[in-house]
């Protein structure tokens, strides 16, 4: 099966580390060929389904996943189509046409725009969900085994959490790894804090709206797989503001000369924040997860548009 990700570097950070008095180690994931570490499983996925003879390949994301799609079809020679909602940045929309992917806009929301994939997907044409799907937490899991190749073994992970794709795929790497017994801290932004809340409530609930610059982390309801993993795993829930993300893209732009997303931002603040929690760990994983959706205007311009509310 072809690999369509890359190994990706693993990078202790000084200024991180001086703000939390241990090493933090950074896996560079902003660094994958589709700028996130979504081609990881994505990868696997397209890679699998191509193996068994699907004819095109079909998104119902117009960010990162989106993106991910676009670049596999290509790698693979098969076709792509993004059905994207009404409210794709024309921007977004540039980056999944580069990878020579069809992009279709219908609906007002994700949800009828995912709608409208389905509609078109069947027996050989695929749609490949952004975040629930057994292969991709398989694929995301290589980060992992990489981690553990370079003889690093982790007190705890940091990471966002979306609809729990990375976090699924984390989890299921620091167990086939033999580090079942590392801590996770999943960092959301509160108005994407999906996870956080059903932690709260105790049972497995669905936000009624995404309020957050950080897009890329905006699912109502987290995957089963990554509510199942809490009750197996030790998993830390935290919420950051919106602005605490995006000063931290901003500040680790600064410190590492690299763009990435509020949505990978939210895993940023936590380290930048000295997080109670990671006060005794000696060395922390901190995964890059990057995303395309920004540039350094648009960090400036959330920053003080934040800034004033
Ligand atoms: C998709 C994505 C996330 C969230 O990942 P999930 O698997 O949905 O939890 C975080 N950051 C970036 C940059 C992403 O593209």
């Amino acid at each position: 099966m072809q690999v369509l990700h890359i190994q990706t570097p693993l990078l202790e950070s000084t200024p991180l580390s001086q703000i939390v008095g241990s090493e933090v180690w950074l896996k560079m994931e902003a660094l994958q060929p589709s700028g996130s570490f979504k081609l990881r499983g994505i990868g696997r996925a397209c890679s699998y389904h191509a193996g068994r003879g699907v004819q095109r390949f079909i998104s119902s994301s117009g960010g990162n996943a989106g993106i991910a799609v676009a670049y596999c079809g290509r790698k693979l020679g098969l076709p792509v189509t993004v059905v994207v909602p009404l409210s794709t940045p024309e921007r977004a929309i540039e980056t999944i046409k580069c990878e020579q992917a069809e992009v279709i806009v219908s609906g007002e929301s994700w949800q009828e725009a995912h709608g409208h994939a389905q509609s078109l997907s069947g027996r050989d044409r695929v749609l490949i969900h952004p975040f629930d799907d057994p292969l991709l937490w398989e694929g995301h899991a290589t980060l992992i085994d990489e981690v553990k190749q370079s003889g690093l073994r982790p007190d705890a992970v940091v990471l966002s959490v979306g609809g729990g794709g990375l976090l699924c795929g984390v989890l299921e790497g620091l167990h086939r790894n033999d580090m079942a017994d590392v801590p996770v801290l999943a960092v959301e932004t509160e108005g994407a804090a999906s996870l956080g809340a059903s932690l709260k409530a105790g049972h497995h609930l669905e936000l009624e709206r995404i309020t957050t610059v950080a897009t890329s982390l905006g699912a109502k309801k987290v995957a089963d797989k990554a509510w199942e993993w809490c009750g197996r795993h030790e998993i830390l829930s935290l919420s950051v503001s919106d602005l605490e993300a995006v000063d931290s893209c901003l500040q680790f732009a600064a410190d590492h000369r690299h763009l990435v997303e509020p949505a990978c931002g939210a895993a940023l603040a936590a380290v930048y924040g000295q997080q109670p929690f990671l006060n005794d760990k000696k060395t922390i994983l901190l995964v890059v997860c990057g995303g395309v959706g920004v540039s350094f205007e648009q960090l400036q311009q959330w920053q003080q548009d934040l800034e004033k509310r």
